[in-house]
């Protein structure tokens, strides 16, 4: 029903909003919650900004603290397997450092994220399909870190540049780039471990250089109807977005300022990119950084595109809250 309804009114972007619980430390530190819950089965989420005022944001999906990577995937399933019909589909993690982005995306051992589920459903959807359709998937894996692209499945350490080329049919594709192969999810998991693990080389804190990079899957699908012999192309980004958070120009000099400088750039780029589909501009301003020229083809056309926003329930990060469902209503 929701479904139809955003199917109708808005085409083909949709966005998620997911809060985290409060951690351990915020609980004994006695910071309490300025979200609302009451009406998230109907999508909507209320922020006590202040005093008695009240702010009421609607998404297409409310996820509170109580919702677990079973029900997200759920709702996320339907639009990853539109990629096995030939749709280009982009899903995306937004939001400030630490309200679980990489949770939600990547996820644990334990509680495994939409990365891994979704190649597990597309596995075990062509499988279903396997008289009528010859499936063929690949992923690769790589970080955008100062408007520069790394191949995290490359096993050469000479860092070749990596440069976004698009083909006569209008495809974008990175040449050079490592694209492996992968049969089941078993092989997947050990692909996903390796692109982990080259994240963590050259830095050397993992966790302060994820939160400024935007890690990002790309899983592509070739499709041959056994039928008609037609045979389709058709690409799927998963991607971990570099934190949200605003840095305050006096706070960092030199590489820090840079690096702030070009999250922003590459953050208000895709939002810029998302409202001018949304508004169905004539131009969509692909171009103005590599996020978005990399996405290009998954954002937009007939493409399917998913936002999550990842909020924090604490007061301490209100004003950031704010921003992100800001920065999310900006594109519906
Ligand atoms: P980000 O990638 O946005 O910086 P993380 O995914 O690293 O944030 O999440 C920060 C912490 O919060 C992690 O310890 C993570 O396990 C925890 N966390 C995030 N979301 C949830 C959730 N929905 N349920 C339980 N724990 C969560
Ligand atoms: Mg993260």
């Amino acid at each position: 029903k929701l479904y139809n309804q955003v199917q109708e009114t808005k085409g083909n972007i949709r966005v998620f909003c997911r809060c985290r619980p409060l951690s351990k430390a915020e609980v004994s530190a006695g910071y309490s919650t300025v979200v609302e819950f009451d009406t998230a089965k109907d999508g909507e989420l209320g922020i006590l900004s202040g005093g008695s005022t009240k702010k009421t944001f609607r998404f297409d999906q409310v996820y509170t603290p109580k919702n677990d990577q079973v029900d997200v995937f759920k709702d996320a399933s339907p639009m990853v397997v539109s990629v096995l019909d030939g749709y280009n589909v982009c899903i995306f993690a937004y939001g400030q450092t630490g309200t679980g982005k990489t949770f939600t995306m990547e996820g644990t051992e334990e509680n495994r994220g939409v990365n891994y589920r979704t190649l597990e459903e597309l596995f075990k959807i062509a499988k279903e399909r396997s008289e009528t359709f010859i499936y063929n998937i690949s992923v690769s894996v790589l970080e955008v870190y100062n408007e520069q692209i790394r191949d995290l499945l490359a096993t050469s350490t000479t860092s070749k540049k990596l440069e976004i080329k698009q083909a006569s049919e209008g495809f974008h594709h990175i040449p050079g780039i490592v694209e492996a192969q992968v049969h089941n999810i078993k092989e997947v998991w050990n692909v996903l471990q390796a692109g982990s693990s080259a994240r963590a080389v050259g830095s050397n804190n993992v966790n302060e250089h994820s939160s400024r990079s935007h890690c990002m899957l790309c899983i592509m699908v070739r499709a041959k109807n056994l039928m008609n012999g037609e045979s389709t192309k058709s690409k799927l980004w998963l991607v971990d977005l570099a934190g949200s958070e605003r840095i305050a120009k006096t706070d960092v000099q030199g590489d820090r300022l840079k690096e702030a400088q070009n999250i922003n750039r590459s953050l208000s780029a895709l939002g810029d990119v998302i409202s001018a589909l949304a508004s169905k501009s004539s131009h969509i301003p692909y171009r103005n950084s590599k996020l978005t020229h990399l996405l290009q083809d998954s954002l937009g056309g007939d493409s399917k595109t998913l936002m999550f926003v990842q909020i924090s329930p604490s007061e301490q990060d209100l004003s950031e809250t704010l921003s992100s469902l800001n920065f999310a209503t900006r594109v519906r």
